[in-house]
């Protein structure tokens, strides 16, 4: 036998990783540096990481009060009720959630191009439809709420990523609220802040206040680093908040993930240290990498290369390791994650021998 047809499904290409690239070219992981998947170059909270010892001798009951008091943690901190905080195996067991709550087989979806892989492959796994709207290098990746309209045909799902993966562009929540205004009564606009810390940018999770056609992504694999430990959620309107209980995985946020959950929202100190060094880490970058790159909101920079592929290749083979977009569509282009001020600069030092 067979599975269903998958021909139109992608598989997802992560960002390489140290010890896959050091086994390949026999060099040592603590030789490397890795600023490929947009990790946080400061590791987790320590205070997670207790938290994650102090809970691994109970891991052999179901995670029922650490999920609860995560639920009503992040709903006081967004000022919404703990129902609307659907928790999930990191932000990509959200998606999954919202396209199982929301599409019918057929649906259509509509997604950046270029843009995060995992709008599409989660819409068609709910047997959606995928369709794209462009967010053009030629317009420097400007997000434009009238250009996305244009390309808008009545789909059931629009995915928005602000700052956008992997250009580091912004929408704003008045450009939101133009796209939500813009689009179907049915349409829900999902809007992915996986990025959101490192932003300047208010959240949109305010607009869920009055509307019931938005929802918004979180992640706690960025800015909390975490992203080993699959935690993520979806903040969705009111009106269909309790959808979550007839869509879920049970239990699919483990117990150690919700409570190194907990210790990470108390820990703002990491926090704010992740994002300092991140805003030190991308000027170091548009100052002195001689290259093309474009202003970004998040935790990486896109630069501008002759051959992406060429030119990520080489620098794997010096040690560094950062991502090739050609598979986000940009072949000319490498995305860096921002490192500590060491990665950072060794990073830069070895491209610049490249560009
Ligand atoms: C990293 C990322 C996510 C979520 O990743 P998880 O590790 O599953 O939480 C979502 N969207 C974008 C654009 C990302 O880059």
């Amino acid at each position: 036998m067979q599975p269903r047809d998958l021909s139109s499904h992608v598989a997802y290409e992560a960002g390489r990783g140290i010890e896959e690239v050091a086994r390949e070219l026999g060099l040592d992981p603590d030789d490397l540096v890795k600023l490929s998947s947009n990790e946080n170059a400061f590791g987790a909270s320590p205070d997670a990481v207790a938290a994650i010892r102090e809970f691994a001798p109970r891991v052999h009951g179901y995670p029922k009060t650490s999920a609860a008091d995560l639920r009503d943690r992040l709903g006081d901190r967004w000022s919404v009720s703990s129902g609307q905080i659907w928790l999930a195996n990191g932000g990509d067991g959200a998606l999954d959630y919202l396209a199982r709550a929301m599409l019918d087989p057929g649906d259509p979806v509509l997604v950046p191009e270029p843009g995060f892989a995992y709008y599409g492959m989660s819409a068609r796994y709910h047997h959606g439809t995928v369709r794209s709207y462009p967010i053009r290098k030629a317009d420097d990746f400007e997000q434009s709420p009238e250009r996305i309209l244009d390309s808008y045909e009545d789909e059931r799902i629009v995915y928005l990523t602000s700052p956008h993966n992997p250009s580091g562009s912004e929408l704003s929540r008045e450009d939101v609220e133009t796209i939500a205004d813009g689009t179907d009564e049915e349409t829900l606009v999902v809007v992915d802040e996986a990025y959101g810390e490192f932003s300047e940018t208010p959240s949109t999770i305010p607009l869920l206040e009055p509307r019931d056609d938005v929802a918004v992504l979180r992640t706690f694999s960025k800015a909390y680093g975490l992203a080993g430990l699959r935690l993520g959620y979806a903040v969705v309107p009111a009106e269909w908040a309790s959808a979550y209980a007839r869509v879920n995985t049970p239990f699919a946020a483990s117990e150690i993930a919700c409570r190194a959950g907990l210790a990470a929202l108390s820990d703002d100190e990491h926090v704010e240290r992740s994002v300092d060094g991140v805003r030190w880490a991308r000027e170091y970058i548009y100052e002195n990498l001689r290259a093309e790159t474009w202003e970004s909101a998040g935790n990486f920079v896109l630069a501008a290369v002759k051959d992406g592929t060429a030119v990520s290749e080489a620098a794997q083979k010096r040690g560094v390791i950062v991502r090739d977009t050609t598979s986000f569509g940009l072949p000319q282009c490498i995305r860096i994650s921002c490192g500590t001020r060491e990665e950072t600069k060794r990073a830069v030092e070895v491209l610049n021998e490249l560009v």
